[in-house]
């Protein structure tokens, strides 16, 4: 089979589909995605078929169709579930040149159904030849997952502009430029959001800058038009981005990113676009941010999509709010795209519930900066009404003060049994998993052996994680030295047991 694509037009006369079974119905559905009425031929409609008659969808028209019922078709679908009846509806349908589809009988088409992904006027059709039907739906999941949902808002509004364009612009790279900054830039994306009004205004914003073709003008407007986007990374494994990350790394000019940013991640930035690490060195913080601060304001006052991606979720120790002030003292447009926070993802991978309806019905995200203080508070928490193991502590930034903070924890009245489990470069390739006990952690912290970027969970559910999953510091005299070398807990049952 050789087959060229085609987008047929069903806005004439109906198409016709034959058969009024379930067959029947499923086709019908699908041409009904553009045609405003299809005709199917049969002596007796299905539920379905019914239904969509009932709904002004279908016509029913005598069944066994002749040459009078074939001509002038934009195409027919028989699916009589009748071989007979098929081949002659296809044998009627090829004498007259209209084209014609029988499922599953290749020898009776001529033509083929696409695999459909469908943004109202953006329409993607994938075809196989008929060779790999299952290759074309998996291709058409992944088109579904990559294109936008609104993406027919795009080409609609672009529709309504495009007798302006043509009047006002001459044809060739002018328009094509024109059309590539709205498609790519900040009009786009509004249109995407949904935001029409937003939308409407930028595209005239845009043509009106490309008509006045000033490189002042231009660069005024662009002035306007520049953003910044705080995007949120998740924990490092990419494919925990939300698709929101990705097409705001798709769409930046200029990405700003933090060390805690995961390998591959990255990869989602369009070539052209400028990579700036901004790291911040731990002890030189207000320096190093204010230079994050005035590199984003800088950038977006060119007119560029900024995408500042930092680690996890933006709001969550992330310095996102101080962020969000500058840009906004800067008079600078932001939109904030939220990320899976560490705490999260390692709850996930560890697969202990944050929440238990039988352990704990809060959790706090506590900063191990806020540690360093005297006293077993951290400034303003009340660590003993969180006591009890009806609550889940997690601690960010904890590495080298959990010992500190289990202190603080027995001090505020916490059980020295109660669970701890520390979770390193949680959905990383080198992901590690501790398990200890929080007396445990107040005497000998370092005996967890923890890196950086850790989370540590306080708590009855930090007991709950899945047998297996991870290496235990316990505090049995003797074994600990064992359990040091990172033995895991399977292991030590053996000894246990002799
Ligand atoms: N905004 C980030 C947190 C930034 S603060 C978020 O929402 O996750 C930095 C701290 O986050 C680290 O010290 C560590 O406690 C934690 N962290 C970040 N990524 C992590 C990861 N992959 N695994 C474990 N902890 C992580």
């Amino acid at each position: 089979m050789r087959s060229f694509p085609v987008f047929l037009r069903v806005d004439g006369r109906p198409p016709l589909v034959v058969g009024g079974g379930e067959l029947a119905g499923i086709k019908t559905r699908l041409l009904l995605k553009r045609a405003a009425v299809v005709e199917v031929s049969a002596a007796t409609l299905d539920d379905e078929l019914a239904r969509l008659e009932a709904a002004g969808q279908v016509r029913q028209v005598e069944p066994e169709p002749g040459i009078d019922q074939v001509r002038g078709r934009p195409l027919v679908i028989s699916a009589t579930e009748d071989d007979a009846e098929d081949a002659r509806v296809s044998a009627i349908a090829r004498a007259l040149g209209v084209p014609v589809n029988v499922p599953d009988r290749p020898e009776l088409c001529t033509f083929a159904l696409a695999a459909i992904v469908d943004r109202d006027e953006v329409t993607v059709a994938i075809g196989t030849e008929g060779l790999a039907p299952v290759l074309a739906q998996r291709l058409r999941a992944t088109m579904e997952r990559e294109l936008h949902p609104r993406l027919g808002n795009l080409a609609r509004l672009a529709g309504t502009f495009r007798d302006r364009v043509a009047a006002e612009l001459p044809e060739g790279a002018a328009r094509r430029t024109l059309w590539d900054r709205i498609f790519g830039g900040a009009a786009g994306q509004a249109a995407l959001d949904g935001d029409e009004a937003e939308a409407e205004r930028l595209f005239g914003a845009e043509i009106d800058a490309a008509v006045a073709g000033e490189q002042e003008s231009k660069e005024q407007e662009s002035k306007r038009l520049g953003r910044v986007l705080m995007v949120g990374a998740g924990p490092g494994d990419p494919d925990l981005l939300t698709l929101k990350a990705v097409r705001a790394l798709k769409a930046a000019d200029v990405i700003l990113y933090d060390g805690l940013v995961g390998e591959g991640v990255l990869e989602h930035a369009r070539r052209e676009a400028v990579l700036i690490p901004v790291a911040k060195s731990k002890g030189a913080h207000s320096v190093a941010q204010a230079d994050i601060n005035g590199l984003m304001v800088e950038h977006a006052r060119q007119g560029h999509t900024v995408v500042r991606l930092k680690g996890g979720d933006p709001f969550v120790f992330g310095r996102g709010g101080e962020e969000l002030e500058a840009l906004r003292e800067a008079g600078i447009s932001v939109e904030v795209v939220s990320g899976i926070t560490a705490a999260v993802a390692a709850s996930a991978s560890v697969q202990i519930p944050l929440t238990h309806r039988d352990h704990s019905h809060s959790v706090t995200f506590l900063s191990g900066h806020a540690a360093k203080g005297v006293g077993p508070d951290f400034e303003g928490i009340d660590l003993a009404s969180l006591a009890g193991g009806e609550n889940t502590l997690v601690l960010y930034m904890g590495v080298s003060v959990c010992g500190e903070v289990a202190a603080k924890l027995i001090d505020a009245g916490w059980s020295p049994d109660t669970p701890v489990l520390a979770v390193e470069n949680a959905s990383r390739t080198n992901e590690r998993r501790v398990a200890s006990r929080l007396s445990t952690v107040a005497a000998t912290p370092e005996r967890l052996k923890l890196k950086s970027p850790a989370v540590l969970f306080f708590g009855e559910v930090a007991g709950l994680e899945a047998e297996g999953l991870v290496d235990r510091v316990l505090d049995e005299p003797g074994l600990g030295a064992m359990l040091q070398d990172g033995l895991k807990h399977i292991m030590l049952r053996r000894v246990a047991n002799g």
